[in-house]
């Protein structure tokens, strides 16, 4: 059973904290994932279910669990790109609905664009009749994430990344940001290649201080050590995260490459991960 999987909550795990109720939360979603791709599901319809739920549950820096910008609105960010033909969809401060990766998926998938922002990401969204948020207050429940200064984070971006069993490969990340960021501020995961990248060869989804990771290229770095540089995912995944450092970043990320090799740095306290492959891996981990 040649597929894939993984997770990932954000790399603003503090540490000494317990992430109990998270990592019992992604063992479930990951069941639900190898059981998605081992019946053969295909790659984009597992990142987006995946991503999705993790936007749903509250319990990461996205969808429910999005914290508000400066001035207390509610603007969030995704990005879903599918390996294959390297199509791409993302929406940037789009407020007012539930599940951003699914907007950024239609956006993909129904328009000649890569990515909508602000209003007019949210009047695409409402003439698909996405569901909507109504009330952000009562609707939005901030995640807990460590703050800047405290490790350097104050992060809580959702991912996945999958191989399917046709060798398919597609990442998904969605965010709420960065906590009290300015209005209009755009983070790296809805920007392709930053914080999500996918191609034939390897898929990647990122968490972190998102200004590093955009002048990094991080995930689309990965690809092209792999392909320019001929590095294993491992040698590829550090030397773009270690490119980023050198600016000043801090972060982590998932990939996954055509192989089904699996790889997870960081270089936070800890981030929110779970992978699972069809020899029979199957982990959930926060810290080391
Ligand atoms: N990368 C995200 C951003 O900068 C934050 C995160 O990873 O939680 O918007």
């Amino acid at each position: 059973m040649n597929w894939a999987l993984a997770l990932h909550g954000g790399a603003g795990a503090m540490a000494r904290e317990s992430y109990e109720r998270e990592e019992m939360h992604m063992r479930a979603l990951l069941d639900d994932g190898v059981e998605m791709l081992s019946r053969g599901k295909n790659a984009v319809e597992v990142v987006t279910e995946m991503v999705a739920a993790l936007e749903a549950s509250g319990f990461h820096v996205a969808g429910k669990g999005a914290g508000p910008n400066a001035i207390g609105e509610y603007e969030l960010d995704a990005a879903i790109m599918d390996g294959r033909a390297r199509a791409a969809g993302a929406v940037a401060a789009l407020q007012g609905f539930i599940s951003p990766i699914r907007i950024a998926r239609a956006v993909m998938e129904d328009t000649p664009h890569v990515m909508l922002v602000g209003n007019g990401a949210a009047a695409f969204a409402r003439a698909r009749e996405f569901p909507e948020v109504g009330d952000p207050v009562a609707y939005y429940t901030p995640a807990r994430s460590g703050l800047p200064g405290e490790g350097k984070t104050g992060v809580g971006t959702v991912g996945c990344v999958a191989r399917d069993l046709l060798g398919n490969l597609a990442a998904a990340t969605s965010t709420g940001g960065i906590k009290g960021k300015l209005p209009g501020r755009v983070g790296d995961s809805p920007v392709i290649g930053a914080g999500c990248w996918a191609d034939k060869r390897v898929a990647i989804s990122c968490t972190g201080l998102g200004e590093f990771f955009i002048r990094a290229n991080v995930a689309a770095d990965v690809s092209a050590r792999m392909a320019y540089a001929r590095q294993t995912l491992e040698q590829a995944t550090r030397g773009a995260l270690d490119d980023m450092v050198k600016l000043g970043g801090d972060g982590g990320l998932i990939a996954v490459d055509a192989e089904c090799n699996i790889a997870t740095p960081f270089t936070s306290p800890g981030m929110k991960r779970a992978w699972a492959t069809g020899t029979g891996i199957k982990e959930v981990k926060t810290f080391r």
